[in-house]
């Protein structure tokens, strides 16, 4: 078994009694983790589960995540993280898509668990993973083009798609990572961004353990308690959306605190402000702004240790390759922007069971919907994106998902949606509404939150008379905008 799970076992062979996840001041050693994953894995099986079958999870960042991550890594099965912040229409429609057998889950999500469990779902509380006995060894053959995760992403059109992410997307990913920073055995990584996105599993959980590090688990990011944790543990590592090192900086300890055992700054996930980053300098901690997405595991660029450049994504992560085209699919003249497009062994083959969404051009390079421009040296600037969604506090907000369901609402008769700047989310939703007579916003909000995620839910909405439209009849996000902003 050369895949992620056996990632814990083979750090115990030579340093069984290190730390590998902290969590609420216990700590785990790496020959604990490697117990618990293979006694997951032992108690899948016994389940029923086989190879190839999907196991979801529920819950916040725990060592029950890693447990059933490896676990399920071990026994062949493919692990389905879930979006706590999701409403139970949205899990319901995770879990149906990818014909989950088993959902392990936190025990504050077995409300949820009990109403989502239909058809042969079954469910595990987390915390009877703690007492499992280890049973017999677990050793199913699983190699790097086996299918280890997959991750629900929203997207322009229609339903969430499930990003299919190997076991071999995910190792080279961690040495991608590995390379351009210099995680070691002997480091303390903060996790307090939740560890089903790819960002804070792929840029800084799988790379620590990888190296043999120990990983702190946070449930939820509290500025002040994030501050008290670096202190307490001498935290070397963290990474973190800009919403996060926003809210860090605004704390009332900020200027007291002692962050001289830091040495690594990761931000990535939506545009880090340039403001930002001035905080921090005159703090003197560097931030490093890194670019991904879920499709490329999702490490792509990343700032090299020492640039001072503001504004700048990075240059390219070691192993993965970039390159801008414009809308004909030609590449642009030198400093003019174009979709940044990725192609190596970290970017995804497709989405489950959807062939006709294939994310990638003709010859083969993945399309990220986002608009780069190129500096001179190779590294890039993020400045527009070709794709409508917008990004509040980290979370991507597709509006086409929003509209469709604020048109669901009898009283609707079309609806639009945009992000607009907000100080502390980034970005938050308005709706524009053309609405039969006696529809209220708030009666409209509560639908929406019946069947979103709260943060796709609109900060508020707007009545109008009719939404611009632009002559083929589609509608002009950028008129809308303006008009909101
Ligand atoms: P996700 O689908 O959740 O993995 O989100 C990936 C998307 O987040 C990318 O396609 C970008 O639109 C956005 N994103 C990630 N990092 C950055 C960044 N550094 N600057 C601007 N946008 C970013
Ligand atoms: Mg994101």
């Amino acid at each position: 078994n050369h895949g992620i799970g056996s990632w814990p076992a083979r750090q115990a062979r030579s340093r069984p009694g290190a730390a590998a996840v902290v969590h609420r001041d216990r700590t785990r050693s790496y020959a604990e983790l490697a117990g618990r994953a293979q006694a997951v894995a032992r108690l899948l099986l016994d389940l029923g589960v086989e190879r190839g079958d999907r196991v979801a999870y529920l819950g916040p960042n725990h060592p029950g995540f890693l447990a059933t991550l490896f676990g399920a890594g071990l026994a062949g099965a493919v692990f389905v993280p879930l979006n706590t912040r999701h409403s139970d229409a949205e899990l319901a429609f995770a879990l149906r898509d990818a014909d989950a057998a088993v959902l392990v889950h936190d025990p504050r999500h077995a409300a949820s668990a009990r109403a989502l469990a239909t058809g042969g779902l079954r469910t595990v509380d987390v915390a009877e993973l703690d007492g499992l006995p280890g049973g017999e060894p677990v050793d199913e053959p699983v190699d790097l083009d086996d299918l280890a995760m997959i991750l629900y992403t929203s997207g322009t059109t229609g339903r969430p798609k499930g990003a299919m992410l190997t076991h071999g997307n995910l190792t080279w990913n961690a040495l991608n990572v590995l390379v351009d920073v210099d995680i070691t055995s002997e480091e303390v990584t903060l996790v307090s961004a939740p560890l089903f996105h790819t960002a804070a599993l792929g840029m800084t959980c799988l790379p620590t353990l990888l190296k043999g590090g120990a990983v702190l688990l946070e449930e939820s990011f509290d500025p002040d308690r994030t501050l008290d944790l670096v202190e307490r543990h001498r935290v070397t590592c963290l990474f973190g959306v800009p919403t996060m090192f926003d809210a860090l900086s605004r704390s009332a300890r900020w200027a007291e605190a002692d962050l001289g055992s830091v040495r690594f700054l990761l931000c990535g996930g939506a545009p880090v402000p340039p403001d930002l980053l001035r905080r921090y300098r005159a703090r003197g901690l560097a931030i490093r702004q890194g670019y991904g997405l879920t499709e490329a595991s999702p490490s792509v660029l990343l700032q090299p240790q020492g640039d001072e450049r503001v504004g700048s994504a990075g240059a390219p992560a070691f192993f993965t390759d970039v390159r801008l085209r414009t809308p004909e699919g030609q590449p642009p003249e030198p400093g003019a922007p174009g979709e940044l497009q990725v192609r190596g062994a970290n970017v995804v083959r497709g989405y489950w069971q959807r062939p006709d969404a294939d994310p990638r051009t003709a010859d083969g390079w993945l399309r990220t919907g986002d608009v780069a421009t190129a500096d001179d040296d190779g590294h890039y600037r993020v400045v527009d994106r070709l794709k409508d969604m917008f990004i509040s506090g980290g979370e991507n907000v597709y509006p086409a998902e929003v509209e469709a369901v604020l048109r669901e609402h009898p009283g609707v008769v079309d609806a639009a949606v945009v992000g607009l700047p907000d100080p502390v989310w980034g970005e938050t939703g308005r709706a524009v509404v053309v609405a039969r007579p006696g529809v209220t916003e708030r009666e409209l909000l509560d639908f929406a939150r019946e069947r979103l995620a709260g943060y796709k839910v609109p900060k508020s909405v707007r009545f109008a008379d009719a939404l611009p439209r632009n002559p083929t009849g589609k509608l002009d996000k950028r008129a809308l905008r303006e008009q909101e902003g």
